[in-house]
């Protein structure tokens, strides 16, 4: 067990006596913890079946698809930026009533009937739960990566693309968060690699055409093994997987998208049942191992994309109602 478990297991076997202590204690319904599109979604439906609902989220209302430029593949909206995506369902959501507040949970208490959220700021109970927390980037653990962040090195291109005006960089990945990271700084950087591992890239063939199209060069088979630089980056050295070689690309910036590893660290420490790549495991109801414990969206893995988010977000609420109406009965 981590540090950092044991000492949220100590804080939540001590809840009830720390609860006297908090000022305010609120109870819902439904408690959403993450406001991207599986736990917006989770959150209309859940308000619309006259659900007290909440949402609690830590850094932005619309999680992972803000970092979007474009999204060309939601139903509906033929092009719309992550940003205007996010802020609709947003609006949405809290239209229909429901209560998002911004705060980081610290603890949780899922195994009792009433459930118990313990976020910096305040206790809330509910008697049920939705996780939608999503994940967080992934790092190459490569030196000069931490060194370099925010000094040439980002993971966010669509918040730091303008810093890199006419400047060379390098995006890492071949997944479709990659791909449209090119994309999107081949628009304003002087000349941008798309580096990735293998031979092929796993992204959408519509987006690789337009790889070639905006004059991004691709480098296959090839691992960056160290960032360099003095203040800033200035290079990155590569290797060819295949024939060993290793050389120094001059970048000015570099753009790491390889993917997310799932926020379930409270999940887990609160005894939900996560798999091998510590996504939370749920059945096709999103139901987790702990009676009245929901999950959806990134943080359960498979097919990660806004429209599977929002499905789960939908089934997620719809159980909970179920689960709810279902306990108050007995
Ligand atoms: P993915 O997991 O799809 O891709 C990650 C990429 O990074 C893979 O190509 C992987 O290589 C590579 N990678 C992983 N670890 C390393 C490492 N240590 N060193 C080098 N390369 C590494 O992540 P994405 O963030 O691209 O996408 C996540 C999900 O979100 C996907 O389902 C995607 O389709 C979706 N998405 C949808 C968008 C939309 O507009 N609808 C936009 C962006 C993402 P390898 O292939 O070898 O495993």
């Amino acid at each position: 067990m981590r540090y950092f478990e044991i000492f949220i297991s100590i804080h939540i076997i001590i809840i009830p006596d720390i609860a006297r202590y908090y000022d305010i204690e609120k109870m819902y319904d439904v408690i959403i913890i993450g406001a991207g599109p599986a736990g917006l979604t989770a959150g209309i439906y859940a308000v619309r079946r006259a659900l007290k609902v909440m949402i609690i989220e830590k850094t932005a209302v619309g999680g992972q698809i803000l970092l979007a430029k474009e999204v060309e593949n939601y139903p509906g909206f033929g092009h719309i930026s992550g940003k205007d995506l996010a802020d609709k369902m947003g609006s949405q959501a809290r239209d229909l009533g429901v209560e998002i507040i911004m705060d980081e949970v610290m603890g949780m208490d899922l195994k009792r009937e009433i459930k118990t959220i313990i976020t910096r700021e305040n206790q809330y109970r509910g008697k049920a739960v939705i996780i939608a927390t999503g994940g967080i980037h992934k790092k190459l653990g490569i030196r000069g990566e931490k060194e370099f962040a925010g000094k040439g090195v980002s993971f966010c291109a669509t918040c730091d693309a303008p810093f890199f005006k006419d400047k060379i960089v390098a995006v890492i990945g071949g997944g479709d968060s990659a791909v449209n990271d090119a994309l999107y700084l081949s628009e304003i950087a002087k000349k941008t690699y798309l580096i990735h591992r293998r031979e092929h890239l796993r992204a959408e063939e519509v987006r690789q055409k337009k790889l070639l199209e905006r004059g991004v060069e691709l480098i296959l088979n090839t691992v960056v093994e160290e960032i360099n630089g003095d203040e800033l980056v200035d290079s990155i050295s590569i290797r060819n997987v295949k024939t060993g070689e290793i050389k120094k690309l001059d970048v000015g910036g570099v753009f790491i998208s390889i993917g997310s590893v799932p926020s379930t660290l409270m999940a887990r420490s609160a005894g939900v049942e996560v798999n091998e790549r510590e996504h939370i495991v749920v059945n096709k109801d999103q139901e987790t191992n702990i009676p009245g414990v929901f999950a959806a969206g990134d943080v359960t893995g498979g097919i990660m994309q806004i429209s599977t988010a929002v499905g789960e977000g939908c089934i997620a609420a719809l159980s909970a109602y179920k689960y709810i109406k279902n306990h108050s009965r007995q």
